[in-house]
């Protein structure tokens, strides 16, 4: 366990000296954090900025505005991410679920214990596992660690993971062999998003300039630059 809690690290350590800290999730509150991971689903993140603005714009982003807000009314000023009628469907969902369950007391629903917190998000409709991890750690400062199509893909060519990996496959092998603790899964996931989103990759990954090339000894790196 040692040795893979070493090599976790170590890589934590070299993403983090290369990027620095991202000072992720980008939101002024943990409800923004939560309309955000809606939002992000399948899309990139500077469409979820502009979206988030929109909503800002519209004064709909606060808690009880977007409970009053019609779901097309949402959906308009969401176009930015796409699939926005299906968006504005999951945010009502959730606003919904947290006036009638919670009477729109936020504070009270996340700091429920982490495996009810998770249950409960997980049965409203259209939030997955990535969804429901990203608003558990980063809005509720929860120690779960997000994993998602870059984790898969990074340590894969690591020679970490099998080709195929399930989601909790994957979230296990991480909680079992890091710490566990908020900040550093917070900042982790982070650092693997932004390995995944500026250089490894799919098609053509920028070996020479991943700091992951030497140290790691990745084995997908060979004869793969661009
Ligand atoms: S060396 Fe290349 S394939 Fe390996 S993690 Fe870095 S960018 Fe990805």
């Amino acid at each position: 366990m040692f040795r893979t809690q070493d090599r976790l690290l170590t890589i934590y350590n070299h993403l983090y000296a290369f990027f620095g800290p991202r000072g992720w999730w980008p939101a002024n509150s943990p409800w923004e954090v939560m309309v955000g991971a809606i939002l992000t689903q399948n899309v990139a993140w500077r469409n979820v900025e502009q979206a988030i603005l929109n909503l800002k714009k519209a004064n709909l982003l606060e808690f009880p505005e977007m409970y009053q807000a019609e779901e097309k009314e949402l959906a308009e000023l969401i176009v930015p991410t796409r699939y926005y009628n299906t968006k504005a469907r999951k945010l009502k969902g959730l606003v919904n679920y947290l006036i009638d369950h919670y009477q729109g007391n936020l504070a009270e629903f996340l700091c429920q214990p982490m495996d009810k917190l998770r249950s409960e998000l997980l049965q409203l409709w259209g939030l997955g596992p990535e969804t429901v991890d990203s608003i558990l750690l980063y809005a509720a400062n929860q120690p779960i660690f997000v994993v998602d199509a870059y984790t898969r893909r990074i340590f894969h060519r690591l020679g970490i993971f099998p080709e195929k990996i399930s989601y909790t496959e994957m979230q296990q092998f991480f909680m079992q062999n890091l710490p566990v603790r908020v900040s550093l899964f917070n900042e982790y996931h982070a650092l693997i998003v932004a390995l995944g989103h500026q250089i490894c990759w799919n098609r053509s990954p920028k070996c020479k300039t991943c700091p992951l090339q030497e140290s790691q000894s990745c084995p997908f790196s060979v004869d793969r630059e661009i």
